[in-house]
């Protein structure tokens, strides 16, 4: 099932999301969902927070599009992250550019650590601990920035910052359009 995303601006997107735990109701159909919504929107990762729970809880995964058949393959790397901690940022950073479906029409350079030790549990409910890179490192640090309350534009220059503030007050008044569902106000 797909699930609304809410925009920037909502109150859940600003919170502390908490731990869970195995006893969380429903917690695989929900994990099912949220891939579904997150592939739905053509994401790369979705942090629960986004789908207005604040917990720690984020979905990530990768579809090769074949542009010929203008298709979408067999998802590859796909992590569901439980819990997780970064235990140690590399030294080395490099600016990528990200976006955000809760941040509409906004792609920005972000400067992140291109590598991080992780500990997560999986769907599962098991530990891994390892040290990751490349794309996964990257959406990995944005989802968690969710649960912490933070969205990617946090992390701009003051300019940019300034220079965004209208498209980002017009998402928080919701005047936005997307081509995938997202919670509305009143609504
Ligand atoms: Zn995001």
């Amino acid at each position: 099932m797909i699930l609304p995303i809410v925009p920037y601006g909502s109150p859940v997107l600003r919170k502390t999301s908490e731990p869970i735990d195995k006893s969380y109701p429903n917690l695989k159909e929900l994990i099912a969902n949220m891939y579904e919504t997150m592939y739905g929107a053509d994401g790369v990762g979705l942090a629960a927070p986004q789908i207005d729970l604040p917990i720690r809880l984020v979905v990530i995964g990768f579809r090769p599009y074949d542009e010929k058949t203008e298709t979408y393959g067999e998802p590859q790397e796909e992590h569901t992250l439980i819990n997780p901690v970064i235990l140690e940022s590399g030294s080395e950073k490099d600016y990528f550019n990200e976006g955000c479906l809760s941040i509409p029409d906004i792609h920005e350079d972000v400067l992140r650590p291109t590598t991080i030790c992780l500990r997560w549990l999986d769907e599962n409910f098991e530990q891994h601990e390892e040290t990751i890179g490349g794309l996964f490192a990257r959406v990995a640090q944005h989802e968690i920035d969710h649960l912490d309350g933070k969205v990617f534009t946090d992390r701009l220059s003051p300019l940019r910052k300034t220079m965004l503030r209208r498209k980002l007050n017009d998402i928080t008044a919701g005047k936005f359009s997307t081509r995938y569902r997202m919670k509305r106000k009143n609504k």
